[in-house]
């Protein structure tokens, strides 16, 4: 799961094309942008999602569907928090930590494990407002 391992050829592709759209791509824009490269099954671009989500390297935002490259290039894992536009769904990471912090002070019935969280903020962009 380490870095230094990452990326076979199909991985890499995936993120260099994601790397030119920083507002994100859907799991099928990102198909057909390969598809334009090369001949690629859809299969292998979700396995490539899933394998840079997991490196902490790309992060998924679930209400617009989008698949962008982390601010820190995946250089030290953190969990994902991200503000998302309701109108035109352009997303900015946000800084982790300030959330982080927030979560060791609140007590919960279940005990969740906050160390671990995905974050997604429903907002308006500026340009929308
Ligand atoms: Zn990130
Ligand atoms: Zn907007």
């Amino acid at each position: 799961m380490k870095i230094s391992k990452c990326c076979n050829r199909n991985d890499q592709q995936a993120l260099n094309v994601l790397k030119k759209h920083t507002k994100g791509l859907t799991a099928y824009s990102l198909l057909s942008e390969l598809q334009k490269i090369r001949n690629i099954k859809p299969m292998t671009v979700y396995r490539s999602l899933n394998s840079l989500q997991k490196m902490g390297v790309v992060h998924k935002s679930n209400q617009s569907k989008t698949y962008f490259v982390c601010n820190g290039n995946g250089k030290d894992k953190h969990n994902p928090a991200v503000a998302v536009c309701k109108k035109c769904e352009k997303t900015e990471e946000l800084n982790p930590n300030i959330f982080s912090k927030l979560f060791n002070n609140i007590k919960t019935k279940e005990k969740y494990n906050f160390s671990n969280f995905e974050i997604e903020i429903s907002t308006i962009c500026q340009k929308c407002n």
